[in-house]
């Protein structure tokens, strides 16, 4: 199976785009250092800066390099309906595209089947330069991947991205799931 002719491809991020990791990430590092960090404090990629001196950015980020992390992690709400939604469309193909920063590779594809998520081992890509996937449109979060998108980028909003001066935007699944409806 080649790429079609027609086909638009759609890559999309996995990490605070489907899964919620930043919840169960930050309830972990606010128990230990009797914290009380939420999502909208994060407000640039370097979220290691709004933690408490005390906790090390390597102390910081072992939290998500748990072997049993993703066990913790839920699905953004209606990511899963959207994925399936877009999957179904004729002469589209959604491709998952993750950095594989973690413990356990394929640790992710697992997690997005276990969750409902349609899924294809050839649709399914762990990369760390997303720049080089050769996609029509990437849906990401993070700042740099928007920048260095092959062709164009989707800024999916988180509060790290909202200087981000990305032409297309998701505000999030739900609100585009709305949309879809009223087509
Ligand atoms: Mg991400």
């Amino acid at each position: 199976m080649g790429r079609k002719d027609m086909e638009i491809v759609f890559a999309i991020d996995v990490d605070s785009v489907l899964a919620n990791i930043v919840d169960p990430w930050l309830e972990s590092y606010n128990r230990d250092f009797n914290d009380n960090l939420t999502r909208q404090d994060l407000k640039t990629w370097d979220i290691h800066q709004y933690a408490k001196h005390e906790c090390s950015k390597e102390k910081f980020f072992s939290y998500i390099k748990e072997d049993d992390f993703y066990d913790g992690v839920q699905p953004v709400p209606f990511a899963v309906e959207a994925m399936n939604f877009m999957w179904e469309q004729v002469n589209r193909r959604v491709i998952y595209v993750t950095d594989s920063s973690f413990t356990i590779p394929g640790a992710k594809a697992d997690w997005l089947q276990a969750h409902g998520f349609p899924f294809d081992k050839k649709n399914y890509f762990e990369c760390a330069d997303k720049s080089l996937i050769a996609a029509d449109y990437l849906v990401d979060d993070a700042p740099h991947n928007l920048e260095n998108a092959f062709s164009e980028a989707i800024a999916y909003s988180q509060p790290w991205n909202a200087d981000v001066e990305s032409a297309l935007r998701i505000d999030n699944w739900t609100r585009f799931m709305e949309g879809s409806n009223n087509e």
